[in-house]
């Protein structure tokens, strides 16, 4: 099958109706370009059953809702269907009895991070319009991710950190041969010299929401979500929010869901989570305002979540308010603390984001903003093993004679 069911494109914030088939950044009034697909011809020639059917990898099954046309034009890393994993341990603690928590593990996919579902989609359509050299401004997960995808599909990426990027993060994009650099400046700086060389390199600039197919490749963690739990859906999601495109992008996919007619629930709540440390989206949702205001002196250690300002800022806003959810923010010393409890109580080595939404969880079932009965999704957005990790201090000395006093 050689064809997409794109429509149109269309500005998220006027409506304005763009056309397709050629490359986009921003709508003519500087806001996020979403893509629309003609429902009712999927609805005609794709059912449930064909998705569960498809022998695609991953998120590649929901091809005929992803902007992608030429199936050679995909391409993949092995993605997996992540799993949902329910936590017990880590509920044990709590003095309401959660009846269902879910974590949905992300860390499993390409380049250990959710980052692969965006940057994939991405990759694939510079394929499709014919680019050959990516770019990038990213804080960390989108570089790698990128990097690695562009290197699968033969083009050239350069990827524009902010010097304080966590090393791990500009060492595995360098190592997936993107041509990497350290930029004296914020995302933002990195993002406008991108903008300069777009015309003279001939970049597909990448950066979040100012193109319009990562929100596409986020998208399938609602579209997989729906299915992994038989055509329904959760009563909460509580989701680490940067940039916003995952949370955007599956509130997206409900309705699209809703309007197939493939699901017919109430939608989840959504809950944007973030730390305290940069919480422009929670103090938006506080003041009932439509945009966040610039977040000064950013700081948190849960690094995809360390996003001061972020272009979808309304989008993110409408979808928790349409959900009837709310925004919250916890602090660094309780994302930690959660990381190394969760670990500890059910083996599961969540990033700092992930635990953020466990913590924000806990303080939300404390203030009765969710009730115990609701069946709740957490997303655990990247592996563990990406960030600083606890040291071992414990010593033993071969020479000395066994002592179990030391193990019990
Ligand atoms: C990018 C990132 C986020 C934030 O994702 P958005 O969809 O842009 O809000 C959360 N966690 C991790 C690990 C990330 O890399």
């Amino acid at each position: 099958m050689s064809r997409d069911y794109v429509s149109h494109l269309e500005c998220s914030y006027t409506g304005e109706i763009i056309e397709k088939g050629t490359p986009h950044t921003l709508s003519s009034v500087g806001k996020p370009i979403l893509v629309k697909y003609d429902l009712d011809s999927i609805r005609k020639d794709v059912s449930r059953e064909t998705i569960e059917n498809s022998k695609e990898l991953g998120f590649w099954r929901y091809a005929p809702l992803l902007p992608v046309s030429e199936p050679e034009n995909r391409v993949s890393l092995g993605e997996v269907i992540t799993p949902l994993i329910e936590l017990f341990g880590s509920l044990s603690h709590l003095k309401s009895k959660p009846e269902c928590v879910l974590v949905k593990d992300e860390s499993r996919l390409p380049t250990g991070s959710f980052k692969a579902r965006g940057l994939g989609l991405a990759v694939s359509m510079a394929k499709e319009f014919g680019f050959d050299q990516l770019a990038i401004p990213t804080n960390g997960n989108a570089g790698s991710a990128l990097a690695a995808y562009a290197a699968r599909a033969g083009m050239k990426s350069t990827v524009l950190c902010p010097d304080n990027t966590p090393i791990i993060n500009t060492s595995e994009t360098l190592a997936q041969g993107g041509d990497t650099f350290l930029v004296n400046g914020l995302i933002g700086d990195c993002g406008k010299i991108i903008g300069e060389g777009k015309e003279s390199i001939g970049w597909f600039a990448v950066s979040t929401l100012k193109e319009p197919y990562r929100i596409e490749g986020k998208k399938t963690m609602g579209l997989e979500l729906a299915e992994q739990l038989g055509w329904d859906l959760p009563d909460v999601i509580f989701y680490p929010t940067g940039g916003g495109t995952g949370l955007i992008g599956m509130w997206k996919a409900f309705h699209e869901l809703l309007e197939l007619g493939w699901i017919d629930c109430k939608l989840p709540r959504m809950v944007a989570v973030q730390s305290t440390g940069c919480a422009p989206i929670v103090k938006a949702w506080q003041d009932g305002v439509e945009h966040a205001e610039f977040w000064q002196n950013a700081k948190t250690e849960a690094s995809g979540i360390r996003v001061p300002a972020a272009i979808g800022d309304f989008l993110i806003l409408r979808a928790v308010r349409e959900s009837n959810g709310f925004a919250i923010a916890v602090n660094d010393e309780h994302i930690m603390r959660s990381r190394d409890m969760i670990g500890k109580a059910d083996g599961l080595l969540l990033c700092p984001e992930g635990a953020a939404t466990f913590a924000a969880y806990e303080v939300a079932l404390e203030q009765g903003l969710v009730s115990p009965s609701e069946k709740v999704v957490l997303f655990n957005t990247a592996t563990g093993l990406k960030y600083p990790l606890p040291k071992v201090s414990k010593k033993l000395d071969k020479n000395m004679p066994f002592n179990p006093s030391f193990f019990r």
